[in-house]
């Protein structure tokens, strides 16, 4: 018999440092980023009634924006300050008057140090200028490094700030069976004595087994199969 642990053992302690950086933050600290593409951005300046006020993010934009869930500069700086008070990040490089150096895309590469261990980032602000375009691309820096220590991972895993462009989201295209798999098919019919014609009508009409999609085809042996089999039996009484 072992001694009864004291219940406080039981309560699972609370992360402190690094591990906290990776406890997922609550709803009400995710914020919503309105992501347009370039066309809608143009349909909205051509013709301002083009747009919409947003309720999910307040800002007017076209109706069909995409959001993406994202942590603000206020709520990750609380998450680091609780971690560490003693955090802080630098510019990787200064220019000649002394202030942050910018590359030549206009990012800011920072390092954030907390709880002795640093990560690097990199912040833009994707065109934007002047100094709201400052505060945002440190603001992004900074989630970009602090995502290095594991913050707020999870809404980097489902959409990265920056990772949604231009590109259409296409219905992929249904794998078709290939010419080999079609010759297989014709095959088990003539050897079965299963008309082609019976099953194009119960695959759903299609008109040919070229339209037969890659992933009915082990399905297609099967009904032919069966078909043969329930004839034969037909046959035999
Ligand atoms: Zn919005």
């Amino acid at each position: 018999m072992t001694d009864k642990k004291p219940s406080t053992a039981d309560e699972p302690a609370k992360p402190t440092g690094l591990d906290l950086l990776r406890m997922p933050f609550p709803a009400h600290q995710i914020s919503k980023l309105p992501k347009p593409t370039k066309a809608q951005t143009e349909a909205v300046k051509a013709d301002f009634k083009a747009g919409v006020r947003c309720d999910i993010c307040g800002t007017w934009h076209h109706p069909k924006v995409v959001h993406l869930d994202y942590v603000g500069h206020a709520a990750l700086t609380d998450r680091l300050l609780d971690a560490d008070p003693h955090w802080y990040w630098e510019p990787l490089a200064f220019d000649q008057t002394g202030l942050p150096a910018f590359g030549p895309d206009k990012g800011l590469w920072i390092r954030l140090y907390v709880c002795g261990h640093s990560r690097i980032g990199f912040g833009s602000a994707d065109g934007k200028t002047g100094g709201d375009a400052v505060k945002e691309i440190i603001g992004d820096a900074l989630r970009n490094a602090a995502m290095r220590f594991g913050a707020a991972l999870d809404l980097w895993h489902k959409g990265d700030l920056h990772a949604i462009e231009e590109e259409e989201i296409k219905p992929a295209e249904p794998e078709m069976i290939t010419e080999d798999q079609r010759i297989e098919l014709m095959a088990l019919f003539g050897s079965l004595n299963v008309p082609v014609a019976e099953f194009l009508k119960a695959a759903g009409g299609i008109k040919d087994l070229r339209q037969l999609e890659a992933s009915r085809f082990d399905g297609a042996k099967t009904w032919i199969n069966k078909r043969a089999k329930a004839v034969r039996e037909q046959e035999q009484n």
